[in-house]
């Protein structure tokens, strides 16, 4: 087993991680810090929850150490590490682990991010820093307003490349890029590698090493995958019965909109489960308020947005619900690895309307699970999109719906029931994502469904319970 010491490491930081209670390297850490301890450059394949930022964080600190000072000059501590990062709530974690891991060697960090006022933060600039991190956009205007030089940077981090992709900040990134000098060292961190992403790392890395970890929560299988098929006006209502019935103390819900979330987070507190909403609209000042509140526990659910929920360090989440399916899949692996971290086993719930099925069949095919539908008496699916669902939901799933459960999402290779496949599917609802094997699985072998059962079966794709 690979130790932190054996990744030659400082007893300064060794002391430092030991007080974090971190007994080993994580597989991107014992990777990486070799690597960027010995100057090079990296590209790497990590997504949140890995513990990529230590894998940075840890050896840029080392590299720095040696020449650290003490003195009280601004001019003695000159900018020497820039990371960006893609949202205010990640730069914030990431300076918090510079400042954590670094809390033995005497360089100074700072966070920099818009949305705030800009002076605190010159002031804090003027006085000299070792160790920046920012926004793209905040840091330039710092760079406009001349109170920071980034003339002597000898390293740069590019945090969740895939990300600053997404929310339009590439062309800030290589501005960016264009005041520093070429002979730095260059890592970028990204959870996915499009073209972009290449081409992005061809222009700032010189010959880099490619270090990956596999996705969490592919590989990990610490995540439950169930779905709740339900019509679109129903959802909210399902929402609060579920909320409710599993007893759930912390959950995550995701929403497609900013403005989806706040009425949402609004209607959950009407309805007596305290909510709170974090999204791009809200200010700083408002998205760590309810940030903390749900981390203390006195918010039970977070309404979030992908984009506000990237990079949030909230450890071992019981619940994450996709109260919409997201457009991409990555970005449901991105929500459900929110789940089932560090040795937990978590559950990822989608509640899925019928316009929402292509979606449901991409996302199963990226994760290579089949997930297991199942309709909670009184919340199924609209009629007028499955015909004899609603009329007899006691017998579509004969256990209560106030029973907990985890669920285990299904291996793609699970056989479906006959039941399943009649030859023609009266609607294609739900019935796209599989592609049922030979064998029923025992439970649905026991009787013939009934008439109504396999109309809902039809409907659902076969990965029904049925009552046995
Ligand atoms: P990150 O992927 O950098 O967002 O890290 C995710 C979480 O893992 C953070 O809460 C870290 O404190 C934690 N972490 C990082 N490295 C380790 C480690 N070697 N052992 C245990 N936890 C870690």
């Amino acid at each position: 087993m690979t130790t932190f010491a054996d990744l030659g490491l400082l007893p300064d930081l060794l002391k430092a991680i030991a007080e974090q209670g971190y007994s080993e390297p994580t597989p991107i850490q014992a990777q990486a810090i070799p690597l960027v301890l010995a100057g090079r450059d990296v590209m790497g394949g990590a997504q949140t929850g890995t513990g990529k930022t230590a894998a940075f964080a840890l050896p840029i600190l080392q590299r720095l150490a040696p020449h650290a000072n003490t003195s009280m000059s601004p001019a003695r501590h000159p900018v020497r590490a820039l990371i960006l990062a893609p949202t205010r709530e990640l730069a914030l974690q990431v300076e918090e682990s510079f400042r954590d891991y670094g809390k033995y060697v005497p360089l100074r960090t700072t966070v920099v991010f818009g949305g705030v006022p800009i002076e605190p933060q010159m002031r804090e600039l003027r006085n000299g820093v070792e160790i920046l991190v920012a926004t793209p956009g905040r840091l330039l205007d710092h760079v406009h307003q001349r109170t920071v030089n980034l003339s002597q940077v000898e390293i740069f981090v590019l945090d969740e490349a895939d990300r600053m992709l997404d929310m339009g900040f590439i062309p800030d990134v290589r501005r960016i890029m264009a005041l520093l000098t070429s002979g730095k060292q260059g890592l970028l961190f990204s959870a996915t590698f499009s073209d972009e992403i290449k081409k992005l790392a061809d222009a700032f890395l010189k010959s880099p090493v490619l270090v990956e970890v596999a996705r969490r929560n592919a590989a990990a299988e610490l995540v439950s995958h169930l779905v709740h098929p339900v019509a679109r006006e129903r959802k909210r209502d399902l929402l609060v019965h579920l909320i409710k019935s599993r007893e759930m103390k912390q959950a995550l819900v995701f929403t497609s909109t900013r403005l989806g979330a706040n009425r949402l987070a609004y209607q959950l507190n009407r309805s007596g489960v305290h909510a709170a909403a974090i999204h791009g609209d809200k200010t700083q000042g408002e998205r760590l308020q309810a940030l903390e509140e749900f981390k203390t526990g006195k918010v039970g659910v977070l309404v979030a947005t992908d984009v506000a929920a990237r990079g949030l360090d909230i450890e071992q989440l019981p619940y994450v619900v996709n109260f919409e399916l997201p457009n991409s899949p990555e970005d449901y692996v991105h929500r459900s690895g929110r789940t089932g971290r560090a040795g937990a086993t978590g559950l990822a719930i989608s509640l899925v309307c019928g316009e929402e099925t292509e979606r449901l069949a991409e996302i199963e095919k990226m994760i290579k699970v089949k997930i297991e539908r199942e309709i909670v008496p009184n919340y199924g699916p609209d009629v007028r999109e499955a015909p004899g669902i609603m009329g007899r939901p006691d017998r579509d799933r004969r256990r209560g719906a106030d029973e907990p459960r985890l669920t285990r999402g299904r291996r793609a290779e699970r056989p479906a029931a006959p039941a399943a496949r009649p030859a023609r599917p009266a609607d294609p609802i739900f019935s796209k994502p599989y592609e049922p094997g030979a064998a029923p699985p025992a439970e649905t072998r026991a009787r013939q469904p009934q008439k109504g059962e396999r109309q809902v079966a039809a409907l659902l794709g076969g990965f029904i319970r049925k009552p046995g």
